[in-house]
């Protein structure tokens, strides 16, 4: 079967047009998506048991035909409200602009949805890079963007690091790793992730990879991998087999916080209370459903997570760039802002492009009303 699609023996046999046998190709690929490769480190974490990862609480999964489910619905739910009716605002990044930026503090872009460029020194670090048009495993249906990204990869300073969550589509991207791996120095990927950065050609030196609490300083950087409540997969059949997580960064005597996606659970008090408080919480405000109310937060779950890690101002990403879940396109932005007024909580929703510097006020606009 393997050799029958990695040939051209398909076309041949079938007659099939290039572009139907690509299309056969991303099919195959999500149905036999890779394991990892590095299997006995896998077994020596104690979040790995019974052939997967596992949440430190247990919720009931709801196996492989979920995911089919879920497919359906998005491919068939009426789209209008989940949907921008015009362009978004946002601005583009050029690269002498990112160039003139002070050495002292923590800058951050939002790429896209949970795509962060962040400047530390004189080093750029991007998380969770998703560039392409789709966040799916195929590259002619599936989730569209609603904005381009502020800046390609083509124009992107080199990257000292890129940081990874997980291996969802939309926060791990096989054609963006794929062209960044060339100017990006190093990975850095929660267990069994760099299984798939290896398939697409990344060198396993290049790839650095963390188990819940594990810490690395790289140069003045300091990263942290720490827990989350979700699970993982890119296939029918490799469900929780990579671990996933979520980072915490320090550096010059800052810190930031990246979520990666989580429902709400006890873990956001530990981080707060072994790496809090934080100059800037980027957290998941958005995908959320009642069909999947353990894996994801509602803006309310999000805005008690940001008060649990003791935060200093929130950041809400997992947003307003994929059709992803079934609630309008700009409802996770209407309902945090909503709730961090009551709550009194520095909010910042930048425009996608838009620099926040800690320390430095933001200029806000309501871009998503
Ligand atoms: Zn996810």
């Amino acid at each position: 079967m393997q050799l029958l699609f990695h040939s051209n023996v398909l076309t041949y046999i079938f007659h099939l047009r290039p572009a139907t046998y690509a299309k056969a190709t991303m099919i195959f690929r999500w149905l036999n998506a890779r394991q990892p490769l590095n299997t006995e480190r896998l077994q020596e974490s104690d979040n790995f048991s019974e052939g997967k990862f596992q949440n430190k609480q247990q919720h009931l999964r709801k196996g492989k035909w979920a995911a089919l489910a879920y497919l359906k619905r998005l491919l068939f739910t009426a789209s209008a409200e989940r949907i921008p009716a015009a362009p978004i605002p946002m601005e583009f990044i050029n690269s002498d602009s990112l160039m003139g930026l002070d050495h002292s503090n923590i800058h951050i872009f939002r790429l896209g949805h949970s795509t962060m460029l962040l400047k530390l020194g004189a080093d750029f670090w991007l998380i969770d890079p998703v560039f392409s048009q789709r966040a799916s495993p195929f590259k002619f249906i599936g989730p569209k963007r609603f904005h381009p990204s502020p800046i390609s990869i083509a124009d992107l300073p080199p990257i000292k690091g890129v940081i990874i969550s997980h291996n969802h589509y939309d926060h791990l991207d096989r054609l963006s790793i794929r062209a960044l791996k060339s100017k990006t120095e190093h990975f850095y990927v929660p267990l069994g992730v760099d299984g798939d950065l290896i398939a697409w050609g990344v060198a396993a030196s290049q790839v650095s990879t963390f188990d819940w609490w594990q810490s690395l300083k790289i140069d003045a950087v300091s990263l942290h991998f720490t827990p989350a409540h979700h699970y993982s997969g890119r296939g029918l059949d490799d469900n929780c087999a990579t671990l996933w997580g979520s980072w915490v960064i320090q550096f010059n005597q800052q810190s930031v916080f990246f979520s990666g996606d989580s429902g709400y659970f006890a873990g956001f008090k530990e981080i707060g209370n072994k790496y809090g408080p934080f100059n800037i919480c980027m957290i998941e405000t958005g995908g959320y459903d009642a069909q999947w109310p353990v894996v994801h937060m509602q803006p309310e779950q999000g805005l008690q997570a940001f008060i649990d890690l003791k935060g200093k101002a929130l950041l809400p990403i997992h947003n307003t760039t994929f059709n992803l879940a079934f609630h309008p396109w700009n409802h996770p932005l209407i309902s945090i802002s909503k709730l961090a007024a009551v709550a009194n909580v520095e909010l910042l929703i930048p425009k996608f492009g838009q620099v926040v510097t800690v320390g430095k006020p933001l200029r806000l606009t309501q871009w998503w009303l």
